[in-house]
């Protein structure tokens, strides 16, 4: 076994979990501002969802998943020729990089720093040469970027819209610059894990946009069920993008990759829009007094347009992660290259974020 390789394949940080944490501490109670699940707990009707799938459950499922996939793109209007199922939008993302692998070894794709972690993992997982682009001041710098995609040596570029940690974003005008440079000859994956929590009125529509650049471009649009739609535990993403290259990923994916609980469920939360409207205007709301309460504390963050806030604390993210486990919150240290200050919390309800500052104000 040759152990090098893996050894240079980072490990996944996932946010730590609330029993193992609650057995460790001795605690009763601990909140998770890790992970940037919904806080708003799914529609309780879900339940009778189950009981009626569970009859079916030594089924397969259909391994094209025509209804959920002919929902979505009555939602988006495009056609389900255009939209693929993961378990997890994680598994597409893969999936993308599993793609380029096959075709070129070594091929070459541009990151952003900090961004979302994964995509690092995957880079070195399918043996991509990294071009990392830094985010100076954590926002998107579209000058580098096309300085880089006019050197002609980009296969795909990973944009993380809004960006996991920092919640900043790209725009549509600058989105718009990149694509009129790319061509059929390369990939842009766009991560929109976080799109419903955007309020910015120049964000990207990433649907128009894909219909206006598809011919000449190789767009594909990666979203989830796992945050405003409550179900990170069932594992359910989806992508839209080229039919030729949907196609493609299609037959990269493991058969039945979702399973039929997932996908009953996201049939039913699709048309919840009275649920997801909630959850969008609560994380709204919360959101405007965590910043007013950071500002009274002179803390320094970024503004955010998804359901976290990424903070720079006085003390070192590790000691303050540390320090708030013992009140029983669970944030996310963000670590290494000049970010050891950083934690993203997850924009929780209004008792928690609350619990968050009372707990923070004594630990800083
Ligand atoms: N993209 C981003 C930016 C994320 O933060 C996450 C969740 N941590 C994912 C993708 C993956 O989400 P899922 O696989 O649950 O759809």
């Amino acid at each position: 076994m040759k152990n090098k390789i893996f050894s240079k394949i980072p490990d996944y940080i996932a946010g730590k979990d609330i029993n193992e944490t609650k057995k460790l501490l001795g605690l009763k109670k601990v909140i998770k501002l890790a992970s940037n699940e919904n806080p708003y707990k799914t529609p309780k009707t879900l339940l009778k969802i189950f009981k009626k799938e569970f009859k079916n459950i030594y089924l397969y499922p259909n391994k094209d998943y025509p209804e959920l996939r002919e929902k979505l793109a009555e939602k988006l209007e495009l056609n389900k020729e255009n939209i693929i199922l993961g378990n997890g939008s994680d598994e597409i993302i893969e999936l993308v990089f599993k793609y380029l692998a096959l075709q070129s070894k070594n091929f070459r794709v541009m990151l952003f720093f900090p961004t979302f972690h994964l995509y690092y993992i995957l880079a070195k997982i399918y043996s991509a040469k990294i071009i990392k682009i830094n985010l100076p001041n954590f926002e998107y710098d579209i000058k580098k970027i096309i300085k880089e995609i006019n050197k002609k040596n980009v296969d795909l570029i990973v944009i993380c819209n809004p960006n996991n940690p920092t919640g900043t974003y790209i725009n549509e005008f600058n989105l718009k610059e990149i694509l009129k440079r790319m061509s059929k000859k390369n990939i842009i994956l766009i991560d929109e894990a976080y799109y419903n929590y955007v309020t910015a009125l120049d964000f990207p529509n990433s649907v128009e946009i894909f219909k206006e650049f598809s011919k000449k471009t190789n767009l594909i649009i990666t979203r989830t069920f796992s945050k405003i739609y409550g179900i990170a535990g069932l594992r359910l993403g989806y992508a839209f993008g080229n039919s030729e290259i949907i196609k493609m990923l299609n037959k990269l994916r493991m058969p039945f990759n979702v399973n039929s609980i997932a996908y009953k469920s996201a049939l039913f939360l699709i048309d919840e829009e009275k649920f997801i409207n909630k959850c969008e205007i609560k994380n709204y709301e919360n959101k405007l007094f965590f910043y007013k309460e950071l500002d009274k504390l002179n803390l320094e963050y970024k503004r955010s347009e998804a359901n976290f806030i990424f903070i720079k604390l006085p003390i070192k993210a590790k000691d303050a992660f540390e320090s708030l486990l013992k009140f029983g919150i669970i944030v996310r240290p963000i670590y290494g290259e000049g970010l050891d200050n950083y934690i993203r919390v997850t924009i929780g309800k209004l008792k928690e974020i609350k619990k968050f500052l009372r707990a923070l104000k004594k630990i800083i």
